[in-house]
């Protein structure tokens, strides 16, 4: 990941400065060869007027030099010897000045080359506009980076001579290039370390994330990140706190099956050390044969209970788990299932209440599933209540309601959110608990969202417990 970054940052620095390098070099190049251009088209004109001047011309460019004026006017003035002594000087001058990027070509009169001084390889006689010249145009341009500028200087008998003067404007760098390669060496040095930095900081909570996830992998449950603070809401902090949350879950899940097995392996032993202590005592005779049969018959219930709901959360946990659903009376379903329990509620000196809705109230579930899970409520309600549990089933905006109530000790704000876990049996409050496995409600939690609906709790500490659970009401 470092490595990524620290490519990318130097790839985007590198070509950054390659282009802005780039893009220096051409307007360089383009303003050089404009400078040029303008500095040499002066020059030709001023060549020009020189030599115009030179050969006695007293308008300095033989009525042209650049000025547009027409050429020839001063031919018939001019008599046959000083023509050949001008075309003398102009040959001796050309000779004389035999100057890099100087050249002279001279045109006769239907505008063919006579004379030509050696022109740079990339110039083409072709460029030039004879005519024009003949008018008094100065000419100017460029081939790639070869500037020339021409400018026209009258001869006797209608020949034109051209004065051309070229330069090579290719900017190039020069000797700023080097300051240029070392400015960008220094900068891709810059990138490199600011980058490799900056990918180290980016990638530091990551790494410690993923060394952090390697040891929660390998057991360590208990590893944690610093915790990045309430004020952070980036990727990275919400990254540290989902992997702090997922260890405390996994952490949990160890220890609530930790207790699981504890629980379990109680819940086990201790029906059957009551079974076998009385099948012993009744082979040796000394136990009534009718109380031993009852108390081997119930210890005997409380293990297929136990072992049934294991069976439900393994079969729910699986999801192999099949409901049967069909319009349902949750207030007769209600009713029913409270009924069931008034002997138990009676034995414990509780009073049951049982208050159905007036009239049906219809939904599509798993009839056997559901009794299930309001004997389960009841059964606990039971178990908790000092004086008096209260069943009720009331019908609220689309939904069918039940509700039990007891006056139990209630349960502890920290419990509260967990009640509904797997295993989870709670710790804060009175002994009782302790022959929790800490399933049955968790059974009732996946039964009633298998079956659409939402189970509730609220509860009082030293007041008592609500549970509820609500289903859609069928139409
Ligand atoms: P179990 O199947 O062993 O009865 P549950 O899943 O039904 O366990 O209950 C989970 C935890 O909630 C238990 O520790 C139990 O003590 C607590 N609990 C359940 N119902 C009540 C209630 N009505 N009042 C107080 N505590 C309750």
């Amino acid at each position: 990941m470092t490595r990524r970054l620290v490519v990318l940052m130097v790839g985007l620095v590198s070509t950054t400065l390659l282009i802005a390098g780039l893009g220096t070099l051409v307007l360089a190049n383009v303003r050089a060869r404009a400078t040029t251009e303008d500095s040499l088209r002066q020059q030709a004109v001023d060549v020009s007027t020189g030599i115009g001047q030179l050969f006695g011309d007293p308008d300095g460019t033989g009525g042209t030099g650049g000025t547009g004026g027409t050429g020839g006017t001063g031919d018939t003035e001019v008599t046959a010897q000083q023509e050949r002594q001008r075309l003398r000087q102009l040959t001796l001058l050309r000779r004389v000045l035999n100057l890099d990027g100087f050249a002279v070509l001279t045109f006769n009169r239907a505008g063919g080359v006579l004379t030509a001084d050696e022109l740079p390889a990339a110039f083409d006689v072709e460029l030039l506009d004879v005519a024009a010249l003949r008018q008094g145009v100065v000419q100017s341009g460029n081939i790639r980076s070869l500037v020339f500028a021409a400018a026209p200087l009258d001869l006797p008998q209608q020949r034109l001579a051209v004065i051309v003067l070229t330069q090579q404007a290719n900017a190039g760098l020069g000797p700023a290039a080097r300051y240029f390669a070392l400015a960008a060496a220094l900068t891709a040095l810059l990138a490199l370390l600011a980058a490799m930095i900056a990918g180290r900081r980016f990638t530091q909570p990551i790494r410690a994330a993923s060394r952090a996830t390697t040891l929660i992998a390998s057991g360590q449950l208990s590893t944690r990140l610093p915790d990045p603070g309430a004020g952070h809401h980036d990727e990275l902090a919400d990254l540290a706190r989902n992997v702090n949350s997922m260890a405390e879950s996994l952490e949990r899940s160890r220890m609530l099956e930790h207790q699981f097995l504890l629980s379990v392996s109680h819940d086990l032993r201790t029906p059957l050390t009551s079974i076998r202590g009385y099948a012993e005592a009744l082979s040796d005779g000394t136990v009534d044969p009718v109380r031993s049969a009852a108390v081997i018959k119930s210890e005997a219930r409380r293990l297929e209970r136990l072992v049934a709901d294991l069976l439900d959360l393994a079969k729910l946990q699986a999801s192999s788990f099949s409901l049967r659903n069909e319009p349902i009376d949750l207030s007769q379903l209600a009713l029913v299932a409270g009924q069931g329990f008034e002997p138990d509620a009676a034995e414990r000196n509780i009073q049951l209440i049982v208050q159905p809705w007036p009239s049906p109230l219809m939904v599509t579930a798993d009839h056997d599933r559901l009794a299930q899970v309001v004997a389960n409520l009841v059964e606990n309600a039971l178990k908790f209540a000092t004086r008096t549990v209260h069943v009720a089933t009331v019908a609220d905006h689309g939904w069918a309601v039940a509700t039990v109530r007891d006056d139990g000790p209630g349960i502890s704000p920290q419990d509260l959110p967990h009640v509904f876990e797997r295993l989870y049996v709670a710790r804060h409050q009175p002994a009782r608990a302790e022959n929790s496995s800490g399933l049955g409600l968790a059974i009732v939690h996946q039964l009633v969202s298998a079956m659409g609906g939402q189970v509730w709790v609220t509860s009082e500490l030293g007041a008592g417990t609500t549970f509820g659970l609500r289903i859609p009401a069928a139409d």
